[in-house]
């Protein structure tokens, strides 16, 4: 049994399993922590593609972290941490949020606005000057692609592009076309429910006393997934009545046309129209060039909540 469990966020995405998987290596490899890779929720088709490529173990799912020792990647907020995660004990947080975290011992917090966690676990690789192994240059190097959009969102830095690009020479893949690759494994809504697609990327927010949630799916083809339109808006009905959301919002980023159909259901359309000055027809807006729920999303819809 590892004595501290390293975990991402509950609907876990490709940066928040693989940052979990190689920085729970580089712990007890690097600093002899006796730590193993956790997962919050089951994994997306994306990241099981990843982990099969390169021949890397699902990690264990930690139903209950109530009195375990934990670092977590990939967020910081309890709202989107592991259940029981008020009862655990918090080691060390290394993210690429905002932050919204209070705790009440000192405890290691390393935050950096670049484009993934990967990139802030292959750095402390490149730092040791340790040699990153093969199967974890690639983990990571997808989870870049992944939380970036291959390059292409607002939240990527020069420093993605650089520890991505010393990565795919590692593991001798063309980053561009792996990361494609790594999209169309996740980007298909055929064979999903209307529940899947709302739920693969789901993540909840608090702003002003009200819950919002915020789902995205990255699509190739816009214009084939506004045919799920009105049935994926069924469902945030559904789920905002049932879980008491002042808003659902929900993205459907079209990853090759660099926008955003944004769906949105709730009391608080209002503040959806102020955020990105547009009005909701239909259920939905559509923002050019907006790819970034974290960037681009969040934070002007917590401004216009005021
Ligand atoms: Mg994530
Ligand atoms: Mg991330
Ligand atoms: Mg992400």
């Amino acid at each position: 049994m590892a004595d501290v469990y390293v975990v991402g966020h509950k609907a876990p995405d490709t940066d928040s399993v693989c940052s979990a998987i190689a920085y729970a290596k580089f712990k007890r490899e690097v600093e002899g922590v006796n730590a193993e890779a956790a997962r919050a929720d089951e994994i997306n088709p994306e990241t099981e593609y990843v982990l099969n490529y390169f021949k890397v173990n699902v990690p264990p799912l930690l139903k209950d972290a109530k009195g375990k020792k934990l670092i977590l990647v990939d967020h910081n907020e309890f709202a989107q941490a592991v259940n029981g995660v008020e009862n655990a004990e918090i080691l060390e947080v290394l993210d690429h949020h905002k932050i919204d975290f209070k705790y009440p011992e000192p405890i290691l917090f390393h935050a950096e606005p670049v484009g993934s966690t990967a990139t802030l676990v292959a750095k402390k690789y490149f730092e040791k000057g340790i040699k990153v192994p093969y199967e974890v240059a690639g983990i990571l190097l997808a989870a870049i692609l992944s939380d970036t959009v291959v390059f292409k969102s607002a939240t990527c830095t020069p420093v993605d592009r650089e520890v991505a690009l010393k990565l795919a020479e590692m593991v001798k893949v063309d980053p561009e076309r792996f990361g494609i690759e790594i999209k169309k494994a996740k980007a298909s809504l055929r064979g999903k429910t209307a529940s899947e697609i709302l739920m693969a990327d789901f993540k909840d927010y608090e702003f002003k006393g009200v819950k919002v949630g915020v789902g995205q799916v990255e699509v190739f083809d816009l214009q084939e997934a506004l045919e799920r339109k009105k049935e994926i808006l069924e469902e945030m009905e559904r789920k905002r009545s049932e879980g008491k959301y002042g808003l659902i919002l929900m993205m459907l980023t079209d990853i090759i046309k660099e926008g955003t159909e944004l769906l949105a259901v709730g009391e608080r359309i209002d503040v959806v129209e102020k955020a990105f000055g547009k009005r909701v027809k239909d259920g939905s807006v559509y923002l050019e060039g907006v790819m970034s729920r974290k960037k681009e999303v969040i934070p002007p819809l917590e401004k216009a909540f005021g």
